[in-house]
């Protein structure tokens, strides 16, 4: 009983160990802030968020408000 137990709690650890390894912080970084010369104040929108790696492989790309744009414009991972 008390092996069964243990051994529970070592599968569940490592399970949770590749949960926490395939979730990473990713940097998204407006399109438009580059090429825009219309803009309200100089430099490149970008956000910090967290992406699970084994869920969402592609590059992520997200509509979010830019400041320096002044509207939603967007948003693509960089390295
Ligand atoms: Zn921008």
């Amino acid at each position: 009983m008390a092996v069964s137990s243990l051994l529970f709690t070592f599968v569940l650890g490592s399970v949770m160990a590749k949960a926490k390894g395939a979730r990473i912080i990713i940097t998204l970084e407006c399109t438009e802030c580059r090429t825009n010369v219309n803009k309200r104040s100089p430099g490149v929108n970008r956000y910090t968020t967290t992406k699970n790696r084994r869920n969402t492989t592609a590059r992520l790309e997200l509509k979010k408000f830019c400041p320096h744009c002044n509207r939603h414009t967007i948003h693509k991972e960089i390295k």
